[in-house]
């Protein structure tokens, strides 16, 4: 059996940004403490009813550096005990409002070899629009800390399509994240999402759809021409230091997510911890969200990846090839731009990857 990805959520935040639809709450020692030893148990259950190693780790949120080097070290504990974590990639999520140098320095030393900054924006107005707490200057120092504490694994989060946000200060923001020299950045369309402060109260200066794309173009070159090389939809890397965990999601891989909100795939099954923080710590188990890993759900997932959907591997993974009327689409939407065929699968331009799911629905139809 093939390692699993083990995903686990930490849902606490300073404050809620106005954009996140994330599940997260406020946080204090004590609920921290307290999560950290459920979370712990909910590892230690897990790892000895499938009995199974782990090769990925990812402490997403909320916000798990808000958690704080001790606890990650102690849940990190429980997680090589129940999983092994043998040459795994453990990325924690680091909000640079909430994270020490200290704090960098025992992340490194307890095994995690990854770290995801939430910068968002080089442009300190924009950092402003979006509610953020940090600055660039703490992001500035965040990346140097990380640097000096022995991490060569960065990623950085950019957001694209912010209020007011222009091609230039786009720009600007991506030389910026340049400069810091990651080796991976995650660059995401601001989508107003309805349970939001943003999706009840849009702010003004949002972008339209045509400018949206021009802010989605101009990132996705202006990143490869700084060797980051796009590799999905939203991710973009130097050779090499893809992000092995979201890699798994992509390819159809099995994971294990603990936490409220949390979500797996394994065994052929999808299953999540409902966005309820006290039915965890109740010990409350997952909900079943139904059979997983049809090639449908395979096509749609890959065809998020520059690599697209291949022949070799649907015949490798399911033992037919693909469908004829796919082939039909993909080639009607060729004529318009949305795809690019190659002789043995597809993959989506960028124009497509601006309409993906209008595209992938259609491919599916
Ligand atoms: S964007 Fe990150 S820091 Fe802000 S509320 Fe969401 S999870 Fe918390």
């Amino acid at each position: 059996m093939n390692p699993l990805g083990l995903y686990l959520h930490i849902p606490f935040c300073l404050r809620k940004c106005p954009y996140c639809d994330f599940y997260s709450l406020p946080a204090s020692p004590d609920a921290m403490d307290t999560y950290t030893e459920a979370l712990k148990a909910s590892i230690l259950d897990w790892g000895k009813r499938l009995k199974r190693p782990a090769d990925t780790c990812y402490f997403g949120g909320g916000t798990p550096s808000l958690l704080g080097a001790r606890r990650i070290a102690g849940i990190l504990m429980a997680v090589r005990e129940a999983f092994g974590l043998e040459k795994a990639e453990v990325t924690v999520e680091v909000n640079p409002a909430t994270v020490e140098q200290k704090d960098l320095a025992t992340l490194r030393q307890c095994g995690v070899n990854r770290l995801s900054i939430g910068l968002q924006s080089g442009v300190e107005e924009e950092l402003g629009s979006l509610g953020r707490l940090h600055s660039v200057e703490q992001a500035i120092h965040t990346v140097a800390w990380a640097r000096q504490a022995g991490f060569d694994n960065l990623s950085l989060d950019l957001m694209i399509a912010t209020p007011n946000q222009t091609v230039e200060s786009l720009t600007r923001s991506i030389e910026f994240c340049a400069s810091l020299n990651p080796e991976h950045i995650s660059a995401y369309l601001l989508k107003l999402e309805p349970d939001t402060d943003f999706g009840r109260h849009p702010p003004s200066g949002i972008p339209d759809e045509e400018m949206e794309r021009e802010l989605y173009l101009t990132a996705c070159e202006r990143l490869e021409q700084k060797g980051l090389l796009q590799y999905e939809i939203s991710n973009f890397a130097l050779p090499g230091r893809e992000s092995r965990h979201n890699l798994k999601y992509w390819n159809g891989e099995e994971y294990l997510g603990l936490g409220p909100s949390a979500h797996s795939f394994l065994d052929g099954r999808r299953f999540y911890f409902p966005r309820d923080l006290a039915a965890f710590l109740e010990g409350i188990g997952p909900k079943e969200d139904g059979s997983g890993g049809d090639f449908e759900e395979y096509a749609m997932l890959h065809l998020r990846l520059t690599e697209g959907i291949r022949e070799r591997h649907v015949q490798e993974r399911f033992g037919y090839s693909i469908p004829d009327p796919m082939w039909d689409t993909a080639r009607r939407l060729a004529k318009g731009g949305l795809i690019h065929l190659l002789p043995d699968g597809f993959t989506l331009t960028r124009e497509g990857m601006l309409v993906s799911n209008a595209v992938i629905a259609a491919l599916l139809d």
